[in-house]
């Protein structure tokens, strides 16, 4: 009998019949969906032969929920995902012009999923513009909450922003605003409780996947109390709550100031080999030119929400993903998850049997590893990696391959079960 999922004790307790919502999507959304229902299904059963299945169950959202009952994102969807903890989705059309700034927002806001998780790998096969992209081997850990991208700001010329700048030059004294006039204002929260959440995750992420390194990626030499605060926070959070098991940049840096540098160097090696998390932090400016120049140092990396927007694309360009990365907004708290293509609906080539599937897919995959069910994402990832080594793809990567052999999406969809 299909049952819900459910949070005991911060523990998920996934049964063998998980009922799961999944929105399809807009666009290519039907298309993607149904190529990656199809090899969900197919994986499972392949991996556990009849003995786990997923209840999948539609939920409407975007276009086809508009078109059924004038709603963009009904209260019944966003009460499926809270009941039932974990979702996916397809992509969605924005609304132009509506009530709702983005479907995708309302849906983080409402289930406070704090995380977004963005893993980035290579496939052999797909071409990039790094000359060796398997270096490339990130997972980022992304604030979704907070920042300059909490939507705080006045437009330039209304009362607001006018009683703001007043507020900020009489009771603030603030004389640094260039040309108070005609400026547009906007705040950046950046919380205690906001940064140690997100980076608490990340440390365990890293725990649980043997990863060596966690990285604080941040601007904190201009912004020093917002940007600074959360590596301040993160190195704190370390050194306090994982005393055992990490050794931070912060300590070496005391290490080397009280007894030299060759006594730094050797903790710090010791730390490496007995299997410790090394907590450093970087500049984002310097972390993303790094990125090019040695990707290797890089594993687990933790940032605010508008530096993780930048990294993301960059990094998921850098391993020629960018049509297939996939995503996952989490909190890790209460367990809510919903996993997500990041492309959007691609009208373009909607209905024409040309999407790739495989950003759904590969969202999918995160979503069998955060349910525990490993064998069924390690049966994808494997058959997707053979066929992209092979260049059997759909077209958008397809014709960028050497070998290229171009598939629909139903083809794609069948070569994938072939090779589970
Ligand atoms: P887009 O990602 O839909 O398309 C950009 C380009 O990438 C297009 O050429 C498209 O054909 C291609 N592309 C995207 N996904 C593909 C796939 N799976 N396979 C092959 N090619 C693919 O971006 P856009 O055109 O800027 O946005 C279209 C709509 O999607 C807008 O309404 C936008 O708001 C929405 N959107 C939604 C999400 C989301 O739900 N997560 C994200 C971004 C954009």
């Amino acid at each position: 009998m299909s049952q819900k999922i459910t949070v005991v004790n911060g523990k998920l307790i996934v049964p063998n019949h998980p009922i799961i919502p999944f929105i399809e999507g807009d666009g290519v959304g039907p298309e993607i969906w149904q190529a990656a229902q199809t090899i969900f299904d197919h994986a499972i059963e392949k991996a556990y032969q009849g003995q786990r299945k997923v209840a999948w169950q539609e939920v409407l959202a975007g276009e086809k929920s508009f078109n059924a009952n004038g709603s963009w994102l009904p209260d019944e969807t966003m009460q499926a995902f809270k009941d039932y903890l974990i979702g996916i989705k397809g992509p969605l059309t924005t609304p132009v012009g509506g009530g709702i700034r983005s479907l995708n927002v309302a849906l983080r806001q409402e289930l406070d999923l704090y995380v977004c998780l963005r893993p980035v790998r290579w496939f052999n096969g797909v071409e990039s513009p790094l000359k060796m992209p398997e270096k490339v081997n990130m997972t980022i850990f992304r604030e979704n909450t907070e920042d300059i991208y909490a939507g705080i700001e006045w437009q330039q010329g209304t009362a607001e922003a006018q009683k703001f700048y007043q507020f900020l030059s009489q009771e603030m004294g603030v004389k640094k605003v260039r040309f108070p006039q005609t400026s547009a204002f906007g705040v950046k929260p950046v919380s205690i409780e906001g940064s140690e959440r997100l980076i608490r995750a990340a440390i365990n992420y890293a725990f649980d996947n043997k990863l060596p390194s966690l990285t604080l990626v941040h601007k904190g030499n201009i912004m020093k109390f917002t940007e600074g605060g959360f590596k301040q926070w993160g190195y704190e959070l370390a050194e306090r709550e994982f005393a055992d098991s990490v050794f931070t940049m912060q300590q070496f840096d005391k290490l080397k100031k009280q007894q030299g540098n060759e006594a730094a160097q050797t903790t710090l090696k010791h730390a490496k080999s007995s299997g410790k998390l090394i907590i450093k932090d970087v500049i984002c400016d310097a972390f993303l030119q790094n990125t090019l120049l040695k990707p290797e140092e890089y594993s687990v990396i933790a940032t605010l929400n508008l530096n993780g927007d930048y990294v993301s694309d960059q990094l998921a360009a850098m391993v020629g993903g960018i049509g297939i990365a996939p995503g996952a907004n989490i909190n890790y708290l209460t367990g809510h998850a919903i996993f997500e293509a990041t492309h959007g609906t691609a009208p373009d080539i909607a209905g024409e049997d040309m999407a790739n599937p495989s950003s759904l897919l590969l969202s999918g995959v995160m979503m069998f590893d955060y349910l525990g069910w490993t064998e069924v994402g390690q049966l994808i990832s494997r058959a997707m990696a053979q066929l992209f080594q092979q260049g059997s793809a759909t077209v958008d990567l397809a014709r960028f391959m050497s070998n290229g052999k171009i598939l629909t999406t139903k083809q794609f969809t069948q070569a994938i079960i072939r090779h589970l």
